[in-house]
């Protein structure tokens, strides 16, 4: 029997300090559980967790996964690990490829003996990039994918794709207690404005009155999931006990194209920031839709924000950001992809 999960008494969140994880750190907190955030600050940020400064139950290492974990994690005990640790942004995750490819094999690796050692139910967050530039629309779980291994996008993909190999062995050898979710485009409050992403990009450079860049034509299409949708998500497939699952997709199914994404921020901000197309990125996917119909049957879930509510929630959190630390002039307020 692998521990009692129904009253989580300690979870390690690796990637806590991140945009998803600083979420999903509040809702474990609010919800009563002690957590343990792992980061190495590469791509999360103190500032994420700045809110929970003092709270009772929290506690951060600075540590990276690729390397041995830090001796104080084998004290006490986890009754759940979530794997949330990686660059997730296309220019992020490329610009150590070596590295986003090892914090998938091998830290990927390393948290799984983790889990294994304290009995602890582990939750691997993989990605709809899984599926790469998907011929089968929407992307269900049992669809295997057209993934480049070759390509600039493979560090982040074909990782990703070998951290379920392992999660999967492991729970087929009886090592751990596995679910593995796979997600689609996530966006909210806490987003990093220099991270790259469409979501944080377009609305950023709305508001500073930049010019907001579309890669390609804008015909690529993406399915936007409100982050505190996600976590819901989240928290009802670690709960899940029986059978194991395997994949769930967990995603907003509401399809649009990202000329629409552009045309809805700049309606909701009233820029008069004039749009520039820029080359599209190499091996960036065509299109992309979640088939949720999985995790409906499994969890009854499905996203309940709107895409309009979303993006104004969104859009208020980087105003502030904006007014706290407006950009230096005579310097983009956002790095580009390429
Ligand atoms: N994209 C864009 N302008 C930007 C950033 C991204 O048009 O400023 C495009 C990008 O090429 C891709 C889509 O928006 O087609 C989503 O990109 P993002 O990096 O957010 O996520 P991913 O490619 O991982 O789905």
């Amino acid at each position: 029997m692998i521990g009692d999960k129904s009253d989580p008494k300690r979870v390690l969140v690796a990637g806590g300090a991140g945009f998803i994880g600083s979420h999903l750190v509040d809702r474990l907190l609010a919800n009563g559980g002690e957590v343990v955030v792992l980061d190495n600050l590469l791509t999360g940020r103190e500032e994420n967790l700045a809110h929970l400064q003092g709270v009772r139950g929290l506690s951060f290492v600075k540590a990276d996964i690729v390397d041995e974990l830090p001796r104080k994690l084998a004290r006490g005990r986890f009754d759940q690990v979530y794997n949330l640790a990686c660059a997730a942004s296309p220019p992020r995750y490329q610009a150590d490829p070596e590295h986003t490819m090892l914090t998938n094999v091998l830290g990927t690796r390393n948290l799984l003996r983790l889990a294994e050692a304290h009995r602890a139910r582990f939750l691997l967050f993989s990605t709809s990039e899984v599926y790469g530039d998907p011929e089968m629309h929407p992307q269900r779980e049992d669809y295997r994918g057209a993934v480049s291994c070759t390509g600039p996008r493979a560090c982040y993909d074909e990782g990703k794709r070998a951290a379920e190999t392992l999660t999967f062995d492991f729970a087929r050898a009886g090592r751990v207690d596995a679910r593995v979710v796979r997600i689609f485009n996530t966006y909210g409050p806490r987003m990093d404005p220099d991270d790259g992403r469409v979501v944080s990009n377009v609305i950023c450079q709305a508001l500073a009155g930049e010019p907001i860049t579309i890669y390609g034509d804008g015909s690529q299409t993406r399915s936007f999931c409100y982050v505190d949708d996600l976590v819901d998500g989240l928290l009802a497939l670690m709960a899940h006990d029986g059978e194991q699952p395997g994949p769930v997709n967990l995603g907003n199914p509401n399809e649009l194209t990202v000329r629409d994404l552009v045309d809805r921020v700049v309606a909701l901000t009233g820029t008069r920031s004039p749009v520039t197309y820029r080359p599209l990125p190499q091996d960036d996917p065509r299109r992309r839709r979640p088939d949720i119909s999985l995790a409906q049957q499994l969890l009854g879930w499905e996203p309940k924000v709107g895409l309009q509510q979303g993006l104004e929630a969104t859009t208020a959190y980087f105003a502030e950001e904006l007014r706290r630390q407006p950009p230096r002039s005579g310097e983009p307020a956002l790095a580009a992809a390429e």
